[in-house]
């Protein structure tokens, strides 16, 4: 049996025995992973190009499944999960990705909102819930704003604005310092770090960041060759498990962020059984000063 939820340190994710080789090229990607981690807390995951890291995420996600091994979230075994169950089941999650994938064509009031539209939100929800989200992050001001009008660092806190709006159970964060100014990143992780602890969501970062997890006295997972090899609160350790996953910040480093032509596809991933668009018009309203 693999423990389920309940109890005081109820689990909200749990690897057992988790194993993923991909088919068409035989990559082993996971091997033999087990892991638990509690509702509640935030967990770094480090390890070097190739380790398993984006697949450890996207098993959590349901966008891959295990060859072998049971993965549990919250309770729910996702390996048996029906397909039409999918879409229902990511609303628990909230993803910010290193490359911000925000809608270009949509202002910050609706590349947060389209979240909520997706998963069918009343338009009396979606004003109070973005209104709220946007100033949690600390962007209000710039509701009507588009995301090439605004910095890496700001772009990446609508993107966790769009991940907390619907009160994700979980945010995964895979390398959201990745592309943002090393100045910013501080912020950004300060402010999951704020939800984290306000909100008791359990938070996954994936981040190559040493003065991240220097800074932040966090439980760090290493993942290398698909396999766990460290899982401790100590940093030096963390480092010494997989001295090529954690490296020094690259001072000043900055790359524009892929505008993602499917990102409208993949957040209606996260919405109604058959993601059918419905009849929808934002209510911007509150940003317009009307
Ligand atoms: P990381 O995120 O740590 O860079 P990945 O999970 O992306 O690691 O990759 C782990 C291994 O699985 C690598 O050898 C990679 O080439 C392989 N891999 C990842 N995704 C796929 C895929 N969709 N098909 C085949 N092989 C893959």
């Amino acid at each position: 049996m693999f423990p389920l939820s309940g109890g005081v340190n109820s689990a909200m994710i749990d690897f057992i025995n988790v194993s993923k080789v991909y088919k068409d090229n035989g990559a082993k990607a996971l091997n033999n992973v087990t892991l638990h981690i509690d509702k509640g807390e935030f967990v770094f995951v480090v390890g070097a190009s190739g380790a398993g890291k984006s697949t450890f995420l996207k098993t959590i996600m349901r966008e891959e499944v295990p060859t072998s091994g049971e993965v549990v979230i919250d309770g729910q075994n996702l390996n048996k999960m029906k397909a039409r169950k999918v879409p229902y089941y990511r609303r628990k999650l909230g993803i910010v990705f290193q490359d911000f994938r925000l809608i270009p064509t949509k202002t910050v009031y609706e590349n947060v909102a389209f979240a909520m539209h997706v998963i069918g939100a009343s338009q009396k929800d979606i004003s109070r819930r973005v209104a709220y989200a946007l100033t949690l992050v600390g962007l209000s001001a710039k509701a009507k704003n588009y995301p090439n009008q605004l910095s890496g660092g700001e772009q990446q806190r609508v993107a966790l604005a769009r991940a907390l709006v619907n009160d994700a159970e979980i945010i995964i964060a895979d390398e959201p310092t990745g592309n943002i100014d090393p100045e910013m990143s501080k912020d950004i992780v300060d402010l999951l770090e704020q939800i984290n602890i306000n909100k008791k969501n359990t938070i996954i970062m994936v981040t190559h960041e040493v003065d991240l997890i220097r800074h932040y006295n966090k439980r760090v997972v290493t993942i290398k060759n698909g396999s766990v090899v460290s899982d401790t609160a100590h940093p030096e350790v963390a480092r010494a498990a997989s001295p090529e996953a954690v490296v020094n910040t690259p001072s000043g480093y900055y790359y524009a962020p892929t505008e993602d032509a499917e990102i409208e596809d993949f957040l209606k991933s996260y919405g109604s059984e058959d993601g059918e668009e419905k009849g929808f018009k934002l209510d911007t309203s509150a940003f317009r000063g009307e």
